[in-house]
């Protein structure tokens, strides 16, 4: 089904086209379908707050006829070969790739961020399929005496079963590559549960997959606004074996103590607090340059965005202004605008909390650069904003902002930067500014997060592993372990 009552919200013919063209029902045995009771839900842009489609809200009992798919296609998916997966993987990479322009509209419609970043998502999510289907042809085992000698070890891989994928409104897209290519890959079978907020962007998606030769129940998709409803009984349900989850902290925390019941596998990407050390002896030039790209991608709302920036105070105030006249000069507005660099926020409660930690840390002494207040009318958005001298205890330093404030924190010694980067209970990516290669090692060692951006500001590779450590997250995705999080190791003692 198209959307039939979708309104373009930018009065460009080019919106209608993407929003017509997109499924707005579940994907479940191959087929679009409605909700149970045609159910619906209303998908609004956040740069107006005006509905642009309403998609199929599906009920426990949609969920099921979804998994029960999943795991019917299950035994026959895990026997194609891996260069018919290599092949599906790759044809849905060249049709992300051709249509990459009519995908980027209908992502910043639905999510904000401006057309330019949208576009950088599709080509990242369309590489995590180019990436995986590469691997899925080096899925390797071994063989090997044992050390007594006498018996032989036969090591296999096989796909762990039907996943859970579960992803959040934050990157619509490539938070989905990174799941459903390594299971692809791998020969996993999966129901897709995408963000309430951002759904078509996963609905456009399952169509690429049909198109791209994927067979019927490999791939199901579940739109919902009850995700707890939806999900939880299918985490407990025992046919699932495996979750995969991008999302918040506190979410992820609910749904592991859900799979512990079942021993169920999990992927946990979770929420980010990084910390972003500029030393004295950086180039400033490119600290702010990394500074930009670390806290204004996706408009701040990544949980890679540098959330706490520790400035050598010798160099605190020139770093500090310079970054405020950069962020000073970005250009605010809907996404589909020409010229916009920082879209809305993805809702009220979104900006309302950027809001309240400006106010909170600005009352405990921050300065405020530039930026800081947000502007009346229609849609979330938020001026790019700089805030210097902000306390260690504000609220900032310890939450994720999810938004365009930089939050300046000088420091005098690099044993005490060390230790204020690590006290949080996060851990997924840490920024590291210096000239001195030894400093440079020395922190990276020491910084306890899965990631360290040296002298860069952006991390995000799909031929490289992501994820967190401590509160952020269990397992990787990307590089050449993604693949692993979604095959099981099949030892064959066998005697000679
Ligand atoms: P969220 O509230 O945790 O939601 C993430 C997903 O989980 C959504 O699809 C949501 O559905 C679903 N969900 C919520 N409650 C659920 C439940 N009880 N059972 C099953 N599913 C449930 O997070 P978000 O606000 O969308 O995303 C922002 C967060 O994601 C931030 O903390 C960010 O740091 C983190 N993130 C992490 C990474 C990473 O790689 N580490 C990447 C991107 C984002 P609904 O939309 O229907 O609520």
């Amino acid at each position: 089904m198209s959307n039939s009552n979708a309104a373009s919200t930018t009065g460009s013919t080019d919106a209608a086209h993407v929003l017509g063209a997109v499924p707005t029902e579940l994907l479940i045995d191959g087929k679009w379908v409605p909700a149970t009771g045609d159910a619906t839900f209303s998908v609004s842009d956040p740069a107006t707050g005006e509905e642009l489609a309403q998609v199929a809200d599906a009920t426990p009992e949609d969920g099921r006829r979804a998994l029960d798919a999943a795991v019917a296609a299950q035994r026959e998916f895990a026997e194609t070969s891996p260069r018919e997966r290599y092949d599906m993987l790759m044809k849905a990479f060249d049709l992300l790739t051709e249509r990459i322009d009519d995908l980027a509209l209908l992502m910043t419609l639905e999510m904000g961020k401006p057309l330019a970043e949208s576009r950088g998502e599709i080509t990242y999510a369309a590489e995590f399929f180019r990436h995986f289907a590469g691997e899925a042809l080096r899925i390797d085992g071994g063989y090997q005496t044992a050390p007594a000698g006498g018996a032989r070890f036969l090591v296999t891989k096989q796909p762990v079963g039907p996943c859970l994928l579960i992803t959040p409104w934050n990157f619509p897209m490539a938070m989905g590559t990174r799941k459903i290519g390594p299971a692809i890959a791998a020969g996993c079978t999966s129901v897709v549960k995408p963000a309430a907020q951002t759904p078509l962007s996963m609905l456009a998606l399952g169509q690429i997959l049909l198109e791209a030769g994927v067979p019927a129940g490999v791939v199901n998709i579940v739109t919902c606004t009850r995700a707890g409803d939806v999900m939880e009984p299918l985490i407990r349900s025992g046919k699932a074996r495996k979750l995969s989850f991008t999302g918040s902290t506190a979410v992820g925390k609910v749904l592991l103590a859900q799979c512990a019941d079942n021993v169920m596998r999990t992927s946990m990407e979770l929420g980010g607090n990084a910390p972003f050390l500029v030393f004295e002896d950086a180039d400033l030039d490119e600290a702010v340059t990394g500074a930009m790209a670390a806290k204004m991608r996706n408009m701040g709302e990544a949980c890679t965005a540098a959330n706490r920036i520790y400035v050598h105070r010798s160099v605190a105030e020139d770093f500090a202004e310079r970054l405020a006249a950069a962020m000073g000069a970005l250009q605010v507005g809907p996404g589909v605008a020409d010229g916009t660099q920082v879209g809305p926020l993805i809702d009220d409660a979104g900006r309302s909390k950027v809001v309240e930690l400006v106010a909170d840390a600005t009352e405990r002494g921050a300065r405020v650069l530039t930026g800081g207040e947000a502007p009346e009318g229609a849609g979330f958005f938020y001026p790019p904003t700089v805030l210097l001298d902000v306390p260690g205890d504000a609220r900032m330093a310890r939450e994720e902002i999810f938004g365009p404030v930089a939050s300046i924190i000088p420091f005098d010694e690099e044993e005490e930067v060390i230790a204020a980067a690590n006290d949080t209970p996060y851990g997924l990516v840490s920024y590291v500014f210096t000239n001195d290669l030894r400093r440079a090692l020395r922190v990276a060692e020491k910084i306890e997060s899965g990631m360290v951006g040296l002298n860069q500001g952006v991390v995000s590779n799909p031929a490289a592993p992501f994820g967190g450590i401590k509160e952020s997250g269990l397992g990787r995705e990307g590089g050449s372990t993604g693949i692993d999080e979604f095959l099981e190791v099949k030892y064959i003692g066998i005697s000679v």
